[in-house]
């Protein structure tokens, strides 16, 4: 078994994010084609992409991730046409939701074509489809001639990777190429809908908020506990959402309040979690934000701030690099503060919690 992080993959292809040179796109797809597993960009963040119907290079993806094989891939189209070929009993609400998210964010849950390899599905009979919102990523997916199954690029369990570095970084020479067109957008996943139930589901909150999916759907969606982080019970039935995730190696704690945020509450809190951890000689890093990041800055702690409150875009977007970059000091605890579960708010706290090994309630 190979090393974690070890070597580099054969090929690195940079490329400009808007206008790609076609010769890598080229190159990229026709490993894909010979059956190997590529890195690429996305605007959420970067994917290890296998054609979906070549079950040989769809099992090397997990094997590269050492993913369960039970966690289901989402299928990337680059053309709405395509999705008719990997589901069945399309609802009209499909087209509705094309026309407004894709290409972008947005994942659907669907009833699976008998086209679709049980092994893309961890078994179950519904496939996940999105068309990305990236010029390298459509155009690879076109070059291929065919949907891409794609999970993140990290290891399974780690947080994902929004730049080639961190791809490299977990999955070194155990892919055959990566893509590398700098910084991801979004910096967090796809938002995940099923539409096989009424109402419909979420299976996991992304880069899309809720309010905006609702808005086109008309109805509201259900938002099962896993879908905000929580709940034990609900695991084993909501694919992908049993493991620990998007984790750092060092132990986050998650401070939280009971109701409203009670942010004078939080940061006291943290501030005695740093000062106990610190006695007992760990090192410890602090996740907070623009306006409460100057509260820590007396303790001989790693600070790093998300943004500001008031941002959720740019606090998802730095929550994965941060993680990453806790690891890299050897940090040994991480205080987190949390954020209002609204909007993109709701992504965050679900990925917070995941990531958490405590939660503290204040
Ligand atoms: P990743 O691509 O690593 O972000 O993970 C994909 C996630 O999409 C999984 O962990 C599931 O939460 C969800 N997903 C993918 N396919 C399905 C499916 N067939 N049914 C339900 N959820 C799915
Ligand atoms: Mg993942």
């Amino acid at each position: 078994m190979k090393k974690e992080g070890s070597g580099v993959p054969a090929k690195i292809w940079k490329v400009d994010p808007s206008d790609p040179d076609p010769r890598a796109i080229e190159e990229a797809a026709s490993i894909l084609k010979s059956g190997g597993v590529v890195a690429f960009p996305t605007e959420t963040v970067y994917g290890l992409g296998a054609i979906y119907n070549l079950v040989e290079a769809v099992k090397k993806v997990f094997q590269a991730k050492k993913r369960p094989m039970d966690n289901p891939l989402i299928l990337h189209v680059s053309s709405f046409s395509q999705v008719s070929e990997l589901a069945v009993d399309i609802p009209l609400e499909v087209h509705e939701l094309a026309k407004r998210f894709w290409p972008g964010p947005l994942t659907i849950v669907l009833p699976k074509s008998a086209r679709v390899p049980r092994e893309v599905t961890g078994g179950l009979g519904k496939v996940a489809i999105r068309m990305p919102a990236h010029n390298v990523a459509l155009k690879l997916i076109e070059a291929a001639g065919a949907p891409i199954a794609a999970p993140s690029a990290n290891l399974s369990g780690r947080p994902s990777p929004t730049t080639a570095q961190h791809v490299i970084e977990d999955l070194g020479d155990a892919i055959d190429g990566i893509l590398d067109a700098g910084e991801t957008l979004y910096g967090v996943e796809s938002t995940v809908i099923d539409l096989t139930s009424r109402p419909p589901v979420l299976l996991r909150p992304g880069s899309m908020p809720v309010e905006e999916i609702e808005k086109v759907l008309g109805v509201k969606i259900f938002i099962p506990s896993f879908a905000r982080g929580l709940g034990e019970a609900e695991k084993a039935v909501a694919p992908g959402t049993k493991y620990r995730h998007y984790s750092p190696r060092a132990t986050l704690i998650l401070v939280e309040s009971r109701d409203t945020i009670n942010i004078e509450k939080v940061v006291a809190k943290i501030r005695e979690l740093a000062t106990y951890h610190l006695g007992l000689g760990k090192k410890v890093g602090i996740l907070c934000t623009d306006e409460t990041r100057d509260r820590y800055l007396d303790l001989p702690a790693e600070v790093i701030s998300l943004g500001s409150r008031r941002d959720f875009f740019q606090i998802a977007k730095r929550l994965y690099p941060s993680l990453r970059t806790f690891d890299s000091k050897n940090v040994d605890i991480i205080l987190a503060e949390p954020v209002e579960e609204r909007g993109l708010g709701l992504t965050i706290m679900n990925r917070l919690r995941k990531a958490s090994s405590q939660r503290i309630l204040v």
